[in-house]
């Protein structure tokens, strides 16, 4: 058995190796260093380095393979463990977290995201739902860092178990409190949770801090406790398999997945493919992205879903781009992958420029129809529409 550790599992530029080939590792061992904006990279089996590319390191793993790791090193600080730890954005963006943490909110807020918004996704709610200590804890870590007087966790009312233990975790924690989302999609992102949670309404580009706040995925939360408490390193992960698979339709979750070991196994555990199967589809049904069976887990994997086959479609099509959906390139590879072709594309009437060239949503959440737009795309030649947006 293998693992692949890609360098680049984070914002930012891929890790430099600080290890080389044929060399032994302990789990936890730090195996890559930042080059420019970056976290850490340890090992997460006990092995010997069979291969290092400019993408990733490969470790072929001992049989044995021991509970115990390699703690990070002695820090002066709780912002220093978080940095040795590499730990990042575990909701997808991969953002390292000591760079976002690094903040004086004047007494602004934490506020941990726990929207679980990917339909099919579900190891963020068995976290809340089995461990709501951790994510309380790392709420008022991130407190402490940031300088922040409240921590909220953002929740959908629908996990009525996760607030039931949340609640209970929170009661004789000063400062930290449970707070609801509206049950929609993209409830998720960093902006709406601020508006709903906050009642800031941040323009495209605008970020956060600009509101007082910080904003953190859960399972990031449990990996600063891990940091701070165990001195663990991030060399796991927890992940959702669902789809077309036989033990898992609906969702089978795993948690403290070692990082870079395929999503095919975890497949295979579920008890393989119900045929016919499509593609496997990286992170959640909107937002996700084209993998294979030998598609390493990394520190943002938030799953693998397992689709259809794509039906056969060679019609001409047109394409509606959302922030918060399918892009531009996802969008494409569908209608391609029916035997279609994209003669025009547009993008939702929300998305605006953001001063620095990229399209943002100017009001996550409240979606238009979309009508206008699929009148363009059928003037422009499209027989067929593909749509990234959230809602119509
Ligand atoms: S308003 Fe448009 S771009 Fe924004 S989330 Fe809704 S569909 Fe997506």
């Amino acid at each position: 058995m293998k693992v692949v550790l890609p360098l680049r599992q984070h914002i930012g530029a891929p890790c430099k190796p600080c290890v080389e080939k044929d060399q032994e590792v302990k789990k936890g061992q730090l195996i890559a260093v930042p080059d420019g904006l970056g976290a850490n990279i340890h090992s997460s089996v006990y092995g010997v380095v069979t291969n290092i590319t400019d993408e990733a390191i490969e470790i072929a793993c001992h049989e044995e393979q021991l509970e115990e790791f390699v703690k990070i090193k002695d820090t002066d600080s709780n912002l220093e463990a978080i940095k040795e730890a590499g730990v990042v954005g575990a909701g997808g963006a991969g953002f390292p977290a000591h760079v976002k943490f690094n903040a004086d909110l004047k007494g602004g807020y934490v506020l941990a995201n726990a929207a679980e918004c990917e339909p099919l996704l579900a190891h963020n709610v068995e976290l809340m739902e089995n461990n709501p200590e951790l994510v309380v804890k790392g709420v008022k870590y991130v407190m402490e860092i940031t300088n922040a007087k409240k921590g909220y966790i953002a929740v959908k009312p629908k996990h009525k178990k996760a607030i039931m233990a949340l609640g209970k975790a929170c009661k004789n924690v000063s400062g930290v409190e449970v707070k609801f989302l509206p049950d929609m999609y993209p409830a998720g992102d960093e902006r709406v949770v601020i508006r709903e949670l906050v009642g800031v309404e941040l323009k495209p580009g605008q970020l956060p801090l600009e509101a007082g706040c910080v904003v953190s995925n859960v399972e990031t939360l449990k990996n600063v406790v891990l940091a701070i408490e165990e001195r663990k390193p991030v060399i796991t992960k927890d992940i959702t398999i669902a789809g077309r698979v036989k033990d898992a339709m609906k969702g089978k979750v795993y948690m403290d997945v070692p990082l870079g070991l395929s999503v095919g196994k975890y497949i295979e555990m579920s008890g393989g493919y119900i045929k016919p199967h499509g593609e496997i589809v990286l992170g959640g049904p909107f937002t996700g992205k084209a993998g294979s069976e030998e598609s390493p887990i990394t520190k943002t994997t938030g799953g693998a879903i397992v689709s259809m086959p794509f039906p056969n479609d060679e019609r001409e099509f047109g394409i509606i781009i959302c922030e918060c959906g399918a892009g531009k390139e996802r969008l494409t590879e569908i209608v391609e992958g029916m035997g279609g072709k994209v003669v025009a594309e547009t993008m939702c009437k929300r998305m605006v420029d953001d001063g620095r060239g990229r399209y943002r949503c100017e009001l996550p959440g409240m979606c238009p129809g979309q009508a206008e737009k699929v009148l363009y795309l059928k003037k422009e030649g499209a027989k067929a529409v593909v749509v990234g947006t959230c809602e119509d």
